[in-house]
């Protein structure tokens, strides 16, 4: 994946939306559409299991169905395309167009007290941006992709 498709997959605060659920373009949306391509119709199935196995766990089937959906049809086109539904008081998103940076770590500011994270975040934020800044955003890519962002 070149520099700008990686732009498209990793937020100007440094954060993986690739990996985030809300994410349309992301793993866990591609892993649950599959995942329910793949159980078809077992909601049928999942009714008789719970008497014919002995197991109370397929009765809570609907549940789990619903919330698989939902991962399989996120909206989010990511950071660089709209605003963080999460974040909503994430400040970066309009502060690194102002200041024509890719990533917080190419600001002079950085690390700066404008982002409008809590602490938590911020100082995620912030290592996740030295490493980049330490190794370059392309290897740092190759560094974290498959790792779960949770
Ligand atoms: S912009 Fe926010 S909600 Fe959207 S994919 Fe990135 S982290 Fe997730
Ligand atoms: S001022 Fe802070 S939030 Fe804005 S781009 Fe620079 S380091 Fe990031």
């Amino acid at each position: 994946m070149d520099y700008e498709q990686i732009k498209l997959r990793l937020a100007p605060c440094g954060l993986h939306c690739g990996k985030c659920f809300a994410f349309k373009k992301g793993d866990i949306a591609e892993y649950s559409q599959r995942l329910k391509e793949s159980l078809g119709e077992f909601s049928i199935y999942a009714k008789r299991f719970v008497d014919l196995l002995d197991e109370p766990a397929f009765g809570k089937y609907t549940e789990f169905e619903e919330l698989l959906n939902l991962l399989a049809n996120p909206t989010c086109g990511g950071c660089r395309i709209e605003n963080c539904f999460l974040y909503k008081d994430c400040n970066v998103r309009d502060c690194h167009i102002n200041e024509k940076v890719d990533y917080c770590f190419e600001c002079s500011k950085f690390p700066c007290s404008e982002t409008g994270f809590d602490d938590h975040l911020l100082k995620r934020s912030i290592k996740i941006n030295r490493r980049m800044k330490e190794i370059g955003v392309v290897n740092y890519y190759n560094e974290i992709r498959n790792k779960p962002r949770y």
